[in-house]
C-alpha cells in the first residue's frame, strides 16, 4: 500500500514539477500563461504547444520549438523529476495520517516556483509570495482558531528575526552584497513562518542562516560572486522551508 501511495506521490509530482517550470518561466519572462508556456529561445518566445504542460516534454512531444527549434532545458526534466521524488518522501514521512502531508504537497508549489523564479532571475515573486501566505493562513484555519493564531504569530516571528538578521549582517559587512536582505525576502520569510507555524518557525530560521553561510563560503571559495552562482537569500529561504515542511 505505501508502495503505491508513494508511486502516486511521486507521479503527481512530475506533473506538479512540470506545471510549476511552464508557470515560473512565463512569470519570469513576463509573457501571459497561455495554453502551455513559450519556446525558451529569448528571442524566439512563441507559445508552445499544450502538451508542454505535461512532464518529460510533454512526453516526448515538445522536445524543441516548432518555430525556431530550440531546444526545451534539459535541467527541467530533472526538476520534475526531483519534485516528484520530494512528492514520494513526503508522502512516506507522514504515511497514515493525511492532512501534514496535504498541506506539504500544497505549501510546496508556491515554494518551488518561488524558487526557480529566483534563480532566474534573482527576484522574489511578490505575487506568489501572497498567494502562497494566503493558503497558509487557510490551511491554519482549517485545523481551527489556535491554529491560525500559531501561524500569525509565527509569520511575524519569521519577518522580524529576518528583518534583524538583515540589520545585523549589513552592520557586520557593508559589502555584502549577497546577504542583502530585502523587503521581498522578508515577506517571503512571513508566508513561510505561516506554512511551518511555531513549531518550524525556528528551525526555519536557523538552517535558512546555514544555507545562507554555506553558499557564501562557497562564492568566497570560487573566488567570485557572479549572479546565479552563490545561493540568493530568496533561495535559502525557499530551501529551508521545502526541508522543513517535510521533516
Ligand atoms: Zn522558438
Amino acid at each position: 500500500m505505501q508502495v503505491v501511495e508513494g508511486l502516486l506521490a511521486a507521479a503527481i509530482g512530475l506533473f506538479v514539477g512540470s506545471a510549476v517550470w511552464v508557470v515560473s518561466r512565463q512569470r519570469a519572462t513576463d509573457r501571459p500563461l497561455r495554453a502551455g508556456g513559450s519556446c525558451a529561445n529569448p528571442r524566439c518566445g512563441v507559445p508552445l504547444p499544450s502538451a508542454s504542460w505535461l512532464p518529460l516534454f510533454g512526453f516526448g512531444r515538445v522536445r524543441r520549438c516548432p518555430v525556431c527549434a530550440a531546444a526545451e532545458p534539459q535541467g527541467r526534466v530533472i526538476f520534475e523529476l526531483a519534485v516528484a521524488g520530494y512528492y514520494a518522501l513526503a508522502v512516506a514521512r507522514f504515511a497514515g495520517d493525511h492532512l501534514p502531508h496535504v498541506a506539504t504537497l500544497v505549501f510546496a508549489v508556491p515554494l518551488l516556483v518561488i524558487l526557480l523564479i529566483d534563480r532566474w532571475t534573482q527576484v522574489v515573486d511578490r505575487e506568489v509570495v501572497a498567494a502562497g501566505f494566503a493558503v497558509g493562513i487557510a490551511l491554519a484555519a482549517v485545523n481551527g482558531r489556535y491554529a491560525l493564531f500559531d501561524a500569525m504569530i509565527a509569520a511575524l516571528a519569521a519577518a522580524g528575526a529576518l528583518t534583524v538578521a538583515g540589520w545585523i549582517a549589513s552592520a557586520l559587512d557593508r559589502s555584502a552584497r549577497v546577504v542583502a536582505v530585502g523587503r521581498r525576502d522578508i515577506y517571503l520569510a512571513a508566508m513561510v513562518g505561516a506554512m511551518v507555524r511555531e513549531t518550524g518557525v525556528v528551525g526555519f530560521l536557523l538552517l535558512s542562516v546555514a544555507l545562507l553561510g554555506l553558499s557564501r563560503v562557497v562564492i568566497a571559495g570560487g573566488g567570485s560572486a557572479a549572479p546565479g552562482v552563490g545561493l540568493t537569500v530568496g533561495a535559502c529561504l525557499c530551501v529551508a522551508a521545502l526541508t522543513m515542511i517535510v521533516r
